[in-house]
Formats: structure tokens, C-alpha cells, sequence
């Protein structure tokens, strides 16, 4: 069989991964547009504590967390072994205390369906400022053993790599689709069509745009991010944990001394690809506020992306009514590196014609 994957973001990395492991023959098409999600993400693993009780959500989020560390060693086996995954913990706070008890509850409730999320437990302020050193001096927390970051780059990257390794081919440009007879055809920018049995749509916030001229009306808008990168100089910051204050605001680092602050959520944003004065106050007011021993550090830069952001927060995995030989996979919104490695395999054993790990009813794509 052979599949054509528009759109390479960590959704289309992952099916492109998951099917030439299969054996399919693969092409992979991304223009990566300006403000690809994947490229400005921040990487935090932790559905845990979120507050979004949707059974189908859940289970999909839980999977996901549960399926990275398999999927890292694996891409580590085949040579991959810097793909940006690492478990360091995540430390959950709240300024109001009966918001940090009701967040406390509620990941305990859910460890039981959740071995994954390791060992819980109520932190002093001053353990968990020994564990990230930069935070405000009166918060408990809750420390999450299990929770991860990943460097979404670097291990979408991974995931091509290993799909190339097996026979992938990669290209760099923008495709258009039309429909020949009820069936998806995808050409390549020079107008041509690019052969395949199968087309999986991952292209994120950019998917209406592509999916349109054949009548498939996808509910998908950009939400746009604006997201801090930090430089602390020398300081090891390679094991500190995720910092989640239970608002839409989180902190975390990465190897190279560097702490990343995120992120705004603007609806209605369109493809605004500039950083704003607002955007940088609204995150750095939330980074002082919790974070003040981050003062002094330098800011390195500001990553925007666009989050493919549906009408609810359900994915949106599988094939498309009335068109032969299209899937779509998209609507990943701010979990989608969380989410998007799973889904990509999900995606993959659906084209495949197997039996897919989750059943997809819950996450078929809404037009
Ligand atoms: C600031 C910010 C912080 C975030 N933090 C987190 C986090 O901590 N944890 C978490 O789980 N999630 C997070 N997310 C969410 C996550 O980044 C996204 O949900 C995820 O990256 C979406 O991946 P995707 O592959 O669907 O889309 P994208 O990464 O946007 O990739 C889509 C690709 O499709 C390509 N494409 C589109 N149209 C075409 C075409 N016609 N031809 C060829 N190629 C095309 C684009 O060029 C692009 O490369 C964050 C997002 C942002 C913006």
C-alpha cells in the first residue's frame, strides 16, 4: 500500500513513522508553514492534573503519556537515542488552596486508571524549590513522578528519520488536493499528482485550506501561541521538573540551561505571525509571578505557533464520509504533543485496515 502523509508536524511524523515501520510504502509532503505548531510547542507531558473531564479525552490523553517512554526507547533502538523525551517530574501548585486540594483529588482519583503517572505526593515549598530552584517562596506543590517533556523538534525529527531509514520519502512543499471520482487525489506543487492509495490530511491549522476544494469543510482555526524561551547561563537545568500553576500558564526547562515559559492562547488570532508587547507581558507577568528568582535571566527568544484548535478538545482520527481514500487527523489544540505520537500510530492501523489500539468512534472527524 501506498500513503501519502500531507503535512509533517508531530502528527504526521508519527503516522509517516508508525506506517513505514509497517512496511507501507510512504510519502510525506510539508511546507512547513510559518508558526508550525510542532516547531513552538513547549513539550509538557502531564494530562493528569488537567481539568478536562471528558472520558474520551482522558483516555486518549492517558494512552499517549503511557505510549512515549515505549516509543522513545524504540526510536532509540534504531538510532535515535537524543530525540528530546525525558521524564523529570511535574510540580502542581494553585494560589488558592482549595483549588490545589481539588487538583490534588482529582489526579489521585485518576492514578488508579493511570499507573504511568508514578508516585504522587505533597511537597513542602521548600522541596519543591529544591527542585526548581526559581520558585516563589509560599507555594506548596504536588510533585508527579511520571510526567515528561519533550522536545517536540527533536523527536519528530527522530520519528522521520527512522520513517526514511525504512523507505519514506520526504518532500518539501505544498500540496493541493482535488477529487477524482469520490477518491482524494494529492498534487505536488508543480501541479502534478503525487501516486497513492491512501491521503492522510495532518496539516494542522492549515488543513481547511487544503481539504476545502473537495467539499470537506473541516471546523479547525488557528489558536495562536506565544511562548518565552529563558537563559539561565551555566545553571543545570536539565532534571528540573514542569512547574503547572492549574491556569493556562506553565514553565519548564530544557538541557541547555534554558527555561521556557508559555504560552498565550488567542483565539481568533488567524495566521498573526508576530510577536506582540501584549503577548510578552501577559507571559513574562505570569513567569515573575511564580517564578521570580527567573528576573535576571535573559530572554533568548519568542516562538509562535498555531494550534490546530477544533470545536471541542477531541482529536479528530479517521477516515471522511463520502470521500474514498482520505483521513484526516488533526484538532490536537494545546495537547497535541501530548497526544500526537499516539494518534499518529492510531492513524497509521486505521489506514492499514488493523485494529487500532483505541477504538476511533469517539474522534471521528467533525465537519
Ligand atoms: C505555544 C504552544 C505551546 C504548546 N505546548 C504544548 C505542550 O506543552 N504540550 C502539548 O501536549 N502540546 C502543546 N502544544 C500543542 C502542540 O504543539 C500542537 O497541538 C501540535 O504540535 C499540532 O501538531 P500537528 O502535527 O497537528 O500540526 P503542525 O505541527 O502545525 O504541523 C502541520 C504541518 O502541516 C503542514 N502543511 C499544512 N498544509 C500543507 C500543505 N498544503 N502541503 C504540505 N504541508 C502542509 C504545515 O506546513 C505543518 O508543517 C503547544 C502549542 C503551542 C503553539
Amino acid at each position: 500500500m501506498r500513503v501519502i502523509v500531507v503535512g509533517a508536524g508531530i502528527l504526521g511524523a508519527s503516522t509517516a513513522y508508525h506506517l513505514a515501520r509497517a512496511g507501507a510504502e510512504v510519502v510525506v509532503v510539508d511546507a512547513i508553514h510559518q508558526g508550525k505548531a510542532t516547531l513552538a510547542g513547549a513539550g509538557i507531558i502531564c494530562p493528569w492534573a488537567s481539568k478536562l473531564d471528558e472520558p474520551a479525552w482522558l483516555r486518549l490523553s492517558f494512552a499517549s503519556a503511557r505510549y512515549y517512554p515505549d516509543l522513545a526507547a524504540a526510536l532509540a533502538e534504531a538510532g535515535e537515542a537524543n530525540n528530546g523525551y525525558r521524564r523529570v517530574g511535574a510540580l502542581i501548585t494553585a494560589d488558592d488552596p482549595a483549588e490545589f486540594d481539588a487538583a490534588e483529588q482529582r489526579i489521585l482519583a485518576r492514578r488508579g486508571n493511570a499507573p504511568e503517572a508514578g508516585d504522587v505526593r505533597r511537597l513542602a515549598n521548600a522541596e519543591a524549590r529544591a527542585l526548581f530552584p526559581p520558585f516563589r517562596d509560599d507555594l506548596p506543590a504536588i510533585h508527579i513522578e511520571g510526567a515528561a517533556r519533550v522536545e517536540a523538534r527533536a523527536f519528530s525529527a527522530a520519528m522521520m528519520n527512522v520513517a526514511t531509514t525504512n523507505g519514506a520519502i520526504y518532500r518539501n512543499e505544498r500540496t493541493s488536493l482535488r477529487l477524482e471520482k469520490d477518491r482524494a487525489t494529492c498534487l505536488g506543487a508543480d501541479g502534478r499528482p503525487i501516486e497513492g492509495d491512501v491521503v492522510i490530511v495532518t496539516a494542522g491549522a492549515w488543513a481547511p485550506e487544503i481539504l476545502g476544494p473537495l467539499g470537506v469543510n473541516l471546523k479547525i482555526a488557528p489558536q495562536k501561541g506565544q511562548i518565552l524561551h529563558l537563559g539561565l547561563g551555566g545553571t543545570d537545568t536539565k532534571d528540573w521538573p514542569v512547574l503547572l500553576p492549574m491556569n493556562s500558564y506553565y514553565m519548564l526547562a530544557f538541557d541547555d540551561s534554558r527555561v521556557v515559559v508559555g504560552a498565550t492562547r488567542e483565539n481568533g488570532s488567524g495566521f498573526d505571525y508576530r510577536v506582540t508587547a501584549g503577548g510578552q507581558k501577559e507571559v513574562l507577568d505570569f513567569a515573575l509571578a511564580y517564578a521570580p528568582g527567573l528576573k535576571h535571566a535573559t530572554l533568548i527568544e519568542t516562538r509562535v505557533g498555531f494550534r490546530p484548535a477544533g470545536p471541542s478538545f477531541l482529536p479528530m482520527l479517521g477516515p471522511v464520509e463520502g470521500v474514498r481514500g482520505l483521513l484526516v487527523g488533526n484538532g490536537l489544540g494545546a495537547g497535541g504533543l501530548t497526544l500526537g505520537p499516539m494518534s499518529g500510530r492510531l492513524l497509521a492501523e486505521c489506514a492499514l485496515g488493523q485494529k487500532t489500539a483505541l477504538d476511533l468512534a469517539d474522534y471521528a472527524p467533525r465537519a
